[in-house]
């Protein structure tokens, strides 16, 4: 068989401008294991990006991947459009009895297109359906994906931008905290929904995250979601969780919202559900709200075959007791510890996120690259969000050892100290 050389300056030649993150972390990456990459070179970087959180359990987990290499050999199924399979069977069984049923949610399992923003569109195609409403209520800086309908619902102007023709169906709210701290923005809410001269059209769906992923990390509290899942029952909307960043246990819990006391009518998933970073997204829907016909929401990608193997793996290692959980809690002091130090070394610094999604707000854009860049000679992968990118973001796999932790950190501390050191001289 032929064997094509991995030259590295056929990206530039023939890679679409649309790239996006190869350009901040500039080397050809080779292989993965745990919370660590390592390029063509032999460069070993410790990895605080995590696929955007797609690697909760870290890259080639070894058990996922010898059942994975199990299946395959075996001659298992590799695509089987939505058929019964084996393997799905068995991930749902595995939801069903570690995931669903201790926290008594009696939500269906809809897989769609193997992508967070199909799981977007299907949630609010779906809301409105079961409404009859069109109308979407969406929040200042939520991020739900770039495909039309998730795209409407998203607030980032550069993504939207993209778009080409405008975003219609979907009306903005400002976010927990928004306005500071002194405005209720779920009062806000309340008050739009409850006057009919507020232009604001009845909604078939009320969709945030609770920890906004790309839009900055803010994190939104609890009494705050459990007024606008209050909100939405009263007018009728459906209550759509995206838990495709925050969930899989980024904010410290499976689900980003089950110590919150809310019972949201749909969840979408997809970034880590798969648990090995293959393409996979569902929806959990309530079972009354399930009204979809067979094939509505179509899709011939409706369930990878082989990330159901290691998704149905994730579960049952990491989240059939609490075990794996209680160590988040451990992790979650140690990153927090870290920016702490972080946050002093620059004035205003903000600590931003919940769980682990955690960063600090470093004020501009400009400064947060420098870091990033300067972490990255140092290696060090990891990115920023936020509105103007001014949000460090630390994504750490969530099975990261301690020491690769605090050694990431470390990596990441030094970066801030000699950026701003730099650019203090630069200054003078
Ligand atoms: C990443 C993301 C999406 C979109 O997922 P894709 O797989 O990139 O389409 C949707 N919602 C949230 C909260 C995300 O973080």
């Amino acid at each position: 068989m032929l064997t094509s050389p991995s030259d590295p300056t056929v990206f530039q030649r023939r890679e679409s401008e649309a790239r996006s993150y190869c350009r901040g972390f500039d080397a050809v990456f080779a292989q993965a294991a745990g919370s660590e990459l390592i390029d063509a070179e032999g460069n070993r970087y410790i990895d605080f990006l995590a696929g955007c959180s797609s690697l909760n359990y870290g890259h080639n987990d070894p058990d996922m991947k010898t059942a994975l290499i199990e299946h395959i050999s075996g001659d298992g199924i590799a695509h089987g459009l939505d058929l019964h399979t084996e393997v799905k069977a068995r991930f749902l069984s595995a939801f069903e009895t570690h995931i669903l049923k201790p926290r008594n949610m009696d939500h269906r399992l809809m897989f769609t297109g193997p992508t967070g923003a199909n799981a977007v569109e299907a949630a609010i195609k779906l809301a409105r359906k079961v409404t009859g409403r069109t109308n979407v209520i969406s929040f200042t800086n939520g991020f739900h994906g770039v495909t039309l309908g998730a795209l409407a619902a998203t607030g980032n102007s550069y993504h939207r931008g993209g778009a080409g023709i405008p975003l219609s169906g979907v009306a903005r709210m400002p976010y927990d905290g928004y306005m500071g701290s002194k405005v209720d923005t779920a009062d806000l809410l309340e008050k739009m929904l409850s006057d009919p001269s507020s232009g604001i059209d009845a909604p078939a769906a009320i969709i945030f995250e609770t920890v906004q992923g790309e839009g900055g990390l803010n994190a939104a509290s609890p009494e705050w979601v459990r007024k606008v899942a209050a909100i939405a029952k009263a007018h009728g909307a459906l209550l759509i969780i995206d838990d495709v960043q925050a969930g899989c246990g980024r904010a410290g819990s499976f689900f980003s919202f089950e110590d919150f006391g809310v019972v949201p009518d749909i969840v979408t998933m997809a970034k880590s559900i798969s648990g090995f970073g293959l393409p996979m997204a569902l929806m959990l829907v309530r079972p009354e709200h399930d009204k979809f016909g067979p094939a509505e929401h179509n899709g011939t990608f409706r369930g990878n075959t082989h990330a159901f193997v290691t998704a149905r793996i994730s579960i049952e290692k990491f989240w059939a007791d609490e075990t794996f959980q209680d160590q988040l809690a451990q992790k979650e002091r140690i990153i927090l510890s870290g920016l702490a130090a972080i946050s002093e070394m620059v004035p205003g610094a903000r600590l931003k996120g919940r769980g682990l999604m955690r960063g600090v707000d470093v004020g501009s854009g400009d400064l947060a690259a420098a870091i990033c860049a300067r972490a990255f000679d140092n290696g060090l992968i990891i990115e920023t969000s936020g509105p103007n990118d001014e949000v460090v973001k630390i994504l750490a796999p969530l099975t990261t050892p301690d020491t690769v932790l605090r050694k990431g950190l470390n990596i990441l501390m030094d970066a801030v100290r000699d950026t701003t050191t730099d650019m203090k001289f630069a200054a003078e």
